[in-house]
This record gives C-alpha cells, structure tokens and sequence, in this order.
C-alpha cells in the first residue's frame, strides 16, 4: 500500500517537474523569437494567426471596439444585422457604453512622444513644408455620441467646411462668424446618424453644401430609423431628422474643396459602412478617419452593410500604406498618426 503511495508520489513529481521543463523551454524559444523579430512584428504575426483561427480571444481585443462574434459573423458573409434580432438588442443597449468606455483609449504621453518625433521629421523633410497658417481648424465634441466635428477655414478666401457635424450647429455657426469665414460645405466622413445629427441647424441658416460618398446614400436616407434604432428618438426633434439629400457624390480620387481649390484628397474606405471616406490634407500632414480608423481601433463592423474583411482591406491595404508621419484625427477619441496605428493598433 505505501508502495503505491510512493510510486504515485513520484510519478506525480516527475509530472510536475516535466512540466516545469516544458514551460522554461517554451519561454526560451518565445523570447529567442520575440527577439529576433521584434517585439511590435511578433505580436503582429501572433493576432495574425489567431485571427486566421478564428481564436479570437476577447481579452486581447478588448478595447477594440469589436467582438469575437462579430468577426466570426463577418467572415460568414451575414452582413445583414437586421437578421440577427439578438445581436441587435445587444448593441442598442451597450452602444453608448461600449463607445465612451472602449474606444477612448487615451495615452497623452504617447502621442505627445509620437506628435514630438512627428514635428522633427516634418522639420527635417524640405520637400514638405508644412504651413499650419494655411488653414483655420477649429475641433468641437458634437452630439450624443460625442462626435469630433472639426471647421476647417482659409484666413484668405474666408470660406470654411465642416467635418462631421454631430449636433451644435450653433456653435459651429459661432465659430465661423466670430472667425469671419462664410461655411459652404458640409463634409462627411459617413451616413451614421451621430455624424449627421447638426446637418438640419446648418442648412437652416446657411446653403452649405452637403457631400457624401454615394455608398452611404441609403443610410442617410435612414437618419430617422437610425436615430430610432439607437434608441435616440427622445433626444432629437422630428424636424431636426428631415435633411435634404446630399448635393454631392464624392469619390476615390475625388477633392475636398475650400474656395474652389483643392485642399485635401479622398479616400474610400469601406467597413465601417460601404461609403466611409478619409480626408488627407496633403498641406498640413492630417488625415480625418472618421470612423474607419480611431486611435489603437477600428469602428465596428456590425452596422448596416459593415464588413471587417473590408475595414481591414481600407486600413491594412491603403491607410497603413501611407506616410507615418500623417497626424490622424478619428471621428471618436484621441488623435493619432499613421506610424503610432501601424506598430499599435491589433484590431485589424
Ligand atoms: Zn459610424
Ligand atoms: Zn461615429
């Protein structure tokens, strides 16, 4: 008897002692690894493979803004969220949670570090100069969902455009006349309601033009059933829901325009919802994400018509293939840059 008791002791150790082994020599072999790599590529490679998987653990993406679940649905092509009831309360309910807690991941120090190396780069490149008299930005955290609005002006010409006006038409009327600019167009990043929401307080008083990629042409139509769906109906007048149609379709290629000059180049880039644009303002080094790319996320993909195989396409494939240095200014949160995003940001 206490033979067996021994032998089962043993046997035990030798199955601890194993283990112990197995874990030191893994720990040797990830750290030769991580070494010869790189830190940033390893991790790369690694959410690569898990998401290859489809192991999405939700730790890891935590803070991303996007879920297991809605990656594995992407990748089965149901895009339609209308038809799956359950998800649709879930978010309704967790939306406004779920966009003040996970995507405002905010790291001062970092993009202070980052805008710093930024500047020294600029500084050094001849071949860019960068003006920041070139235009007036004035930025405004508009609407329910805290949407970054930003009024961008020519000192010269004195006419302005603004980008994504969530709500506050007022204020963004304010800033122009205290200014002295005359605002001709209304830029948007996308059709979601929360970056609509100043559209109506806007053409009331001025005859802005609105401009929109023909994409998201439907989902404007849906201001009023977006509104409902998000559970907003009570924050927002009827009247205020009841926009015209945008006066322009813009495009891949297409110009932002101020005056009649070009001031910053278009870019489609689709996930968030198939008509998702970014503004480039060459001159001045910024980009507007809107909700494709945020400071380490990206916006979700659970949306009407959203997909993340394309969200990922629009980053990995045409954002991330830019200058690090261009400073990115999302339609949510803290800025960023291409650099920061491209060695930070595991959600794509
Ligand atoms: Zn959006
Ligand atoms: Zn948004």
């Amino acid at each position: 008897m206490n033979n067996i008791i021994i032998t089962t002791i043993i046997k035990m150790k030798f199955k601890f002692f194993l283990i112990v082994i197995l874990g030191i020599i893994n720990a040797i072999v990830i750290g030769i690894y991580i070494q010869k790599q790189g830190f940033s590529n390893s991790v790369l490679q690694i959410k690569e493979l898990i998401h290859k998987n489809k192991l999405v653990n939700e730790k890891i993406l935590k803070g991303t803004y996007i879920n297991k679940d809605e990656i594995v649905k992407e990748e089965n092509n149901e895009d339609d969220i209308l038809s799956k009831p359950k998800q649709q309360i879930k978010n309704r309910d967790n939306i406004k949670k779920e966009i003040k807690s996970d995507i405002y991941i905010d790291n001062k120090t970092e993009i202070d570090k980052d805008i710093n190396n930024k500047t020294e780069n600029v500084k050094k490149d001849k071949n860019k100069p960068i003006s920041m008299a070139e235009f007036d930005i004035s930025h405004i955290v508009t609407g329910p969902l805290d949407v970054n609005c930003y009024i961008i002006g020519d000192p010269k010409s004195k006419k302005a455009l603004v980008i994504d006006p969530g709500g506050s038409p007022e204020e963004i009327l304010n800033i122009c006349k205290e200014k002295g600019f005359e605002l001709e167009s209304i830029y948007l990043t996308h059709a979601h309601f929360d970056h609509m929401l100043g559209i109506y307080g806007l053409r009331e008083k001025t005859e802005a033009k609105i401009y929109l990629h023909e994409d998201d042409a439907a989902l404007y139509r849906m201001l009023p059933l977006q509104v409902k769906f998000f559970g907003f109906g009570s924050h927002v007048s009827t009247k205020e829901l009841i926009i015209p149609d945008p006066d322009v379709y813009i495009k891949e290629g297409d110009h932002v325009m101020i005056n009649g000059e070009p001031v910053a180049k278009i870019y489609h880039t689709p996930g968030h919802s198939p008509g998702s644009v970014c503004f480039h303002f060459e001159k001045i080094n910024k980009m507007y994400t809107g909700d494709t790319l945020f400071r380490s996320s990206v916006g979700r993909t659970d949306l009407w018509q959203g997909s993340y195989e394309q969200i990922r396409n629009s980053v990995r494939g045409k954002l991330f293939k830019m200058d690090d240095n261009i400073e990115v200014y999302p339609g949510h949160g803290p800025s960023s840059s291409i650099g920061y995003e491209k060695t930070h940001n595991f959600s794509v």
